[in-house]
């Protein structure tokens, strides 16, 4: 039987100290709260929200629950989109915003930082230097580092030109969950060949252990200039980026669109006069300004080539924020619209699918007799990294089990576009909400042996219980 919440505050404290352990009521629901649409319940909320200070601490925590076999839920900033640190059988809640040590090694070309550090903190710092880090995810306001790793994502960037963290980072930290710490990885720039530890924690979305430390390389940062470019429809958006590889145009560094519905109220919201239709802004790099600029310029040409009803470099700093404005925003346009949202899904079709599921995703809520048929969709992504973004947005009216219905509505028909359109999750990662999905495209036998692995690592099931099961 697991301990009661007063046992395990007493043995938590004597690892953190009283002030990094937490039960306040509205502190268990900050920690358990997420996206999805319908508030958190009792039964929802961890028993306890700990703060611990260094790698050491994490061990101790993850060692006592392991002995006791309480679940623990390891929490960055809590803004993944499926779900993972919504606690699903009470339990530890692990945040990490204690491991906030960060530091940059210029001559070795890495930083080094705990695994809480935010997104925004890093690019920051490194930018000073004249430095990037390959990720760039919408939330990176708020979003950690350890959360990007443990998922996997560059965010908006196209895949191809940094890679995604699994080719960046050079070492994790881990607390396995048995309370073992391991140190992975190099501190070279070149990485080891064949067996290397740290590629089966980047990726891992928390079910293996605890990140707490992360050695990443940065880049030179490019300079960079914008395009946008008008279409009439988002279809036609998507044939001139399948057509753009074939052109073998300079790579650029982000493409990002927005669908008709979107920029119509994103237009009316910034109060823009721009051509009726979809829009498509790239971003162009260049070692110089003058690279980047003439590339740039060389993306808005082949844009209105593929066609576009008009085109242009964004050099006006203010037109430039409006337009990015207007994507940055997607998600929050069914808000603005007072219809409850969000929920988001993701289908990441092969350069040439993106047309034809971009058509589909367009008319979605079309002629449908389920709830998805009484929702709205608005249709928005990275295009460059064939990565397409509906958001479905409901009323506020909808009771809570009209919503957990259409919840699982949503991520079953992202599953059965995935399927059809053979794309994966490219972003946010697969646990808990994908895991119908990976089970239908990989088969049992490559589920099965995530599940051994899991088994072998954690044979109490106590990080992130319910997440590889797949539960809400
Ligand atoms: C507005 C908005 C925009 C977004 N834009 C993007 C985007 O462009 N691209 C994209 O991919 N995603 C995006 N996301 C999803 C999400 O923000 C990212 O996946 C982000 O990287 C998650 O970081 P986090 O710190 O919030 O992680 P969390 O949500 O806290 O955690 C994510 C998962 O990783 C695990 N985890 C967290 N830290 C650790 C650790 N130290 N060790 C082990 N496991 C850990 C958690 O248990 C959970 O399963 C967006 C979300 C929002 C709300």
């Amino acid at each position: 039987m697991i301990v009661g919440q007063e046992e395990m505050v007493r043995s938590l404290r004597e690892i953190v100290g009283e002030d990094h352990v937490n039960t306040d009521v509205f502190e268990r629901i900050n920690y358990a709260d997420t996206s999805l649409p319908y508030d958190v319940e009792e039964e929802d909320l961890p028993d306890v929200v700990v703060h611990p200070g260094n790698a050491h601490e994490v061990a101790e925590v993850v060692k006592y629950a392991n002995r006791e076999k309480i679940p623990v839920t390891t929490y960055g900033s809590g803004t993944s989109l499926i779900f993972g640190t919504k606690p699903k059988h009470r339990g530890i809640t692990l945040s990490t915003k204690r491991l906030n040590f960060f530091q940059i090694e210029e001559d070795f070309q890495w930083f080094e930082c705990g695994a809480g550090v935010t997104i925004a903190h890093i690019t920051g710092e490194l930018e000073k230097r004249g430095y990037c880090l390959p990720i760039n995810v919408g939330s990176r306001l708020q979003a950690t580092i350890g959360g990007a790793v443990s998922v996997n994502t560059c965010g908006h960037l196209m895949d191809y030109i940094y890679g995604k963290p699994v080719s960046n980072v050079l070492s994790v930290e881990i607390v396995l969950p048995t309370g073992e710490i391991i140190q992975t990885g190099s501190k070279s720039i070149r990485r080891a060949t064949g067996w290397d530890l740290m590629r089966l924690f980047v990726g891992a979305e928390g079910i293996l252990g605890v990140i707490t430390r992360i050695r990443m390389a940065f880049y030179p940062k490019p300079e960079t200039v914008d395009a946008v470019a008008f279409f009439k429809t988002a279809e036609e958006i998507g044939y001139a980026f399948a057509l753009m590889f074939k052109k073998k145009l300079p790579p650029i560094l982000d493409g990002e669109f927005v669908s008709e519905k979107c920029c119509k109220v994103g237009y009316e919201a910034y109060g823009l006069n721009f051509p009726e239709g979809a829009m498509a802004i790239t971003q162009s790099m260049g070692r110089a300004k003058e690279d980047a600029l003439n590339n740039a310029k060389q993306m808005a040409d082949f844009l209105r080539s593929a066609g576009a009803i008009e085109s242009f470099v964004l050099e006006d700093a203010k037109i430039r924020g409006q337009v990015w404005g207007v994507r940055e925003n997607a998600m929050r346009w069914g808000k603005e619209k007072g219809l409850k949202g969000y929920l988001a899904i993701e289908v990441n079709p092969p350069l040439p699918f993106l047309p034809q599921a971009i058509r589909e995703l367009n008319h979605i809520t079309e002629g449908r007799n389920d709830l998805i048929g009484e929702t709205e969709a608005y249709l928005y992504g990275h295009i460059g990294a064939s990565s397409l973004h509906c958001l479905f947005a409901f009323p506020y009216a909808w009771s809570r089990e009209k919503m957990k219905q259409v919840v699982r509505d949503i991520w079953n028909l992202e599953k059965d576009l995935n399927i059809k359109y053979d794309g994966v999750g490219g972003d946010w990662g697969q646990l808990p909400y994908r895991v119908p999905f990976y089970r239908e495209k990989y088969g049992e036998t490559s589920y099965g042996i995530i599940k051994k692995v899991k088994q072998l690592l954690d044979p109490n099931n106590i990080l992130n219980r319910g997440n590889l099961e797949g539960e809400e």
